[in-house]
């Protein structure tokens, strides 16, 4: 690294058409922080994690990553570089097994190999043997090896979100963006999750911006919070300054 911001964002415009999603917006995230990013619907924030992977095209602006400038890449050398997402619903491939859809992750890594292995089994499988490793040894890490062999679509729901951090981290991240992970868990399952993703940042190095509606995860997981609202950046400090900021009350806390 060169010692700045793993990821940097700055004065990122979006507009689609009419709509002006992304106003001058920036965010500055150093490496092993998890960084929470919270505001009301439509305030931009999967709009952001799009722009950081090439989903949709800035229309000013710069995205930095350990300061190379990323934004006109396209999307699959922005996951060769190093940030890995997940989406608000579920990409899984419910008749594969769990190490198919971790091993996915990692297609990349091994020049589309993958998939050729998957649709053809037995011809290219001798080489993916490097990935397949790196990939058990994720699931072991995320307590997945038991499932490895069952079918995805056959987990309870938050066995398949734990799959998809370990399909996320299968193409070795330096930054994780997780688009609202704990949406639809429990209280009980909410709690578990947050102790999965300080251990994945922990063991993995892994720098991690999320997405996050549950107030008590983003408070007790995050290092330091970024408010948007309206397309905007509206305010950003530790959960303790970001919670008792009137502004912030005003426009997303208040609500609740
Ligand atoms: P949520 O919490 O509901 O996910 P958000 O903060 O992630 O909200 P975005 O989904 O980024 O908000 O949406 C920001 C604005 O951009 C909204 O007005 C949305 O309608 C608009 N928008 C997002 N994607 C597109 C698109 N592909 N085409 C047109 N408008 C879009």
């Amino acid at each position: 690294g060169n010692g700045g911001p793993v990821l940097s964002v700055e004065n990122v415009d979006v507009r689609f058409g009419g709509i002006h999603a992304l106003k001058g917006v920036s965010l500055s995230v150093n490496a092993g922080e998890i960084c929470g990013l919270i505001g009301p619907n439509g305030a931009g924030k999967t709009t952001l994690f799009n722009s950081i992977t090439r989903l949709s095209a800035v229309t000013a602006g710069s995205i930095r990553l350990c300061g190379r400038a990323i934004e006109a890449l396209p999307a699959r050398q922005i996951i060769q570089l190093g940030v890995a997402r997940t989406f608000q619903n579920l990409g899984i491939y419910g008749a594969m097994t769990v190490l198919e859809n971790v091993m996915l992750g990692a297609h990349h890594l091994t020049g589309g190999r993958f998939i050729e292995a998957v649709l053809r089994p037995g011809r290219a499988r001798d080489r993916e043997s490097a990935t397949e490793q790196h990939c058990r040894a994720i699931l072991e890490h995320l307590n997945l090896t038991g499932v490895a062999d069952k079918t995805a679509g056959s987990l309870p729901y938050p066995t398949q979100k734990r799959m998809e951090i370990a399909r996320a981290l299968a193409s070795r991240p330096t930054v994780l963006l997780l688009d609202e992970p704990a949406g639809g868990l429990t209280h009980g399952e909410v709690a578990e999750f947050g102790e999965l993703v300080t251990r994945v940042r922990d063991d993995h190095g892994v720098t991690i911006v999320l997405i996050e509606h549950h107030m008590g995860l983003v408070m007790s997981l995050c290092d330091r919070i970024e408010v948007f609202h309206l397309g905007r950046n509206l305010a950003s400090g530790t959960p303790a300054e970001v919670k008792a900021n009137p502004a912030v009350i005003d426009a997303y806390l208040g609500r609740a």
